[in-house]
């Protein structure tokens, strides 16, 4: 490998926002891009989430509930690393494809309301990094508003979250009275609301500001080097190796809104987060960036996300090598080979053609109905899996029909592309093969009905049937077609697996204990 490709892959640092919704997500990533040079003017973002930019006709239910239900990928450049910042959509509804997103990324930045604390949205995201060991940065926000106390808040952090926690740096004052934050990792004080000659105060060798200042007089600067007294003596040890297997969250204090604290978080962030790391196939074999061949996986189709190209685009996430346009690569589960001519990369407000990528960069495929979530592409010429993306286990269900049976060719497809989108996940009976839809969240659905009628023409009929257990079964041979019953139905996933959807947990429970013997498992 080349010195340079070596040093292009070494530069990357790919990661995802995830909150709460309104925690600041768009406001933390909106100043990002801006610092980054992205974007002109912070307020780009802003404007796409409340609708100004009609992206396609079915973002019509983004816009009128105001919410965003995709995710898409940003980059830039700083300090000679190349960033990617992929978006994650807020709704708990679309949470599966945030947690696909978060298969891509090689860190989280959690940003937490510091009047509200860890919300129950952060915790299921936080779950997610927990279990693949991603490492965690948090940035706790609107410090310019009161707030809960910082170290309640700290201490709420590695209670309720189970991690340990390092404070970067640490608020004086708060809301009305926010002084600043006193920075342990870059040893000065940051002034909130100050001309940029003299925002930054040294501190001297006892820690204490080494300037004389009115600061110094108020209580709260009184409390923050109390504060930091605790934590020096008390509090967790900096350690970047366990940042780096995401048993240490570093913490830090700021205000997105008011952009204070951001370029802070954000060049310190950049010292620790990691570089692109390897990945596993599903022989258990480790794929390094450094090898030379070119390797990715799909963890995002998007279709039609600008009416100009009616087209689906296949999120890329690059883990070995390099992308030229024009090369050569292997779809794995088909292993057809094929050139690839036109690929895109994202932008804060448009995208534009890439010629050239690397391993820690996402792509886009134009895709025009190969690609399936969790697919493999190969640039060599010995072929190998990824790791299956995690499914989720769905919660609610709807069986659904098309409304004119001369339709049912478009149907078909559609739910077809649907599905392979990861929109939504498919079911069917056993004999009569009606197909059933599975969710997690009940707008999965509406956007379901709303794509089927303006892509593929076809109206639906959705007849819900509720909540339901769905589980899965180790031993399927010892399931005989008798044990399904109105409470406990059996029907297939889309890769033909066999599927108990139970009425409720008591249903489960009788079922378990008239047959032992079969083994249930659920999802994540
Ligand atoms: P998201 O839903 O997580 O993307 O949150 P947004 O970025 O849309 O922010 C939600 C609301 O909080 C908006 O009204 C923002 O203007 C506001 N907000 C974001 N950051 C701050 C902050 O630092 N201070 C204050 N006071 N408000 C903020």
């Amino acid at each position: 490998m080349s010195s340079n490709l070596e040093q292009d892959i070494l530069s990357r640092r790919t990661f995802a926002i995830i909150s709460h919704p309104d925690a600041g997500k768009t406001t933390m990533t909106e100043k990002l891009l801006y610092f980054g040079g992205a974007i002109r003017d912070a307020g780009t973002v802003k404007a796409k989430k409340t609708g100004k930019f009609a992206t396609s006709d079915w973002m019509e239910i983004e816009k009128q509930r105001g919410i965003s239900v995709t995710s898409s990928v940003m980059q830039f450049d700083y300090d000679g690393r190349r960033v990617n910042i992929l978006d994650t959509p807020g709704h708990q509804d679309f949470s599966e494809d945030t947690y696909r997103t978060l298969m891509a990324v090689d860190s989280a930045v959690m940003i937490v309301d510091a009047a509200k604390g860890i919300e129950t949205q952060t915790l299921k995201l936080f779950k997610v990094c927990r279990m693949r060991g991603i490492p965690i940065f948090t940035f706790i926000n609107k410090l310019d508003r009161q707030g809960k106390e910082p170290l309640e808040l700290m201490e709420e952090l590695e209670e309720v979250l189970g991690i340990q926690s390092y404070a970067m740096n640490w608020p004086i004052g708060m809301g009305k009275e926010f002084l600043g934050i006193y920075d342990r990792y870059n040893k000065r004080i940051e002034q909130f609301r100050t001309e940029e000659e003299d925002r930054f105060l040294p501190i001297d060798e006892n820690g204490e500001l080494a300037v004389d200042h009115e600061m110094k007089k108020t209580s709260y600067y009184t409390q923050a080097m109390e504060d930091i007294k605790l934590l020096n003596e008390a509090g967790n040890e900096f350690s970047e190796e366990r940042v780096t297997r995401g048993e240490l969250t570093p913490v830090f204090f700021g205000s997105a809104l008011t952009n204070f604290g951001v370029q802070t978080f954000l060049e310190t962030y950049l010292n620790f987060a990691p570089t692109p790391q390897p990945r596993l196939t599903e022989d258990e074999q480790i794929i390094e960036p450094l090898n030379k061949e070119f390797s990715g996986f799909v963890f995002k189709i998007q279709a039609n996300m600008n009416p100009a190209h009616r087209d689906r685009i296949a999120f890329v996430r690059i883990v070995s090598g390099e992308f030229e346009r024009g090369m050569s690569m292997t779809l794995s589960r088909t292993n057809k080979s094929f050139k690839v001519t036109q690929s895109t990369q994202f932008l804060a407000d448009d995208r534009e053609t890439v010629d050239k990528a690397v391993a820690g960069d996402i792509i886009g495929l134009y895709d025009t109905g190969n690609y399936q979530i969790g697919d493999t592409v190969v640039g060599g010429k010995k072929t190998f899996q990824f790791e299956r993306l995690p499914q989720f286990t769905p919660e609610l269900f709807m069986k659904v029909t098309a409304k004119n049976v001369m339709k049912s060719k478009h149907f078909h497809k559609g739910i077809l592309q649907l599905v392979q989108e990861g929109a939504i996940q498919y079911y069917k009976t056993l004999h009569t093969e009606e197909v059933m839809l599975g969710a997690v969240g009940q707008l999965q659905f509406e956007v379901f009905e709303h794509r089927m009628k303006a892509e593929y023409n076809v109206d639906v009929r959705m007849e819900p049937m509720g909540n339901k257990m769905a589980r899965w079964i180790q031993n399927e041979e010892d399931v005989k077609e008798s044990m399904t019953g109105p409470r406990s139905m059996l029907v297939r996933d889309r890769y033909d697996n066999l599927v108990f959807l139970f009425e409720n947990e008591f249903a489960m429970r009788w079922f378990q204990d008239k047959n032992e013997n079969i083994e249930l498992y659920s999802l994540l």
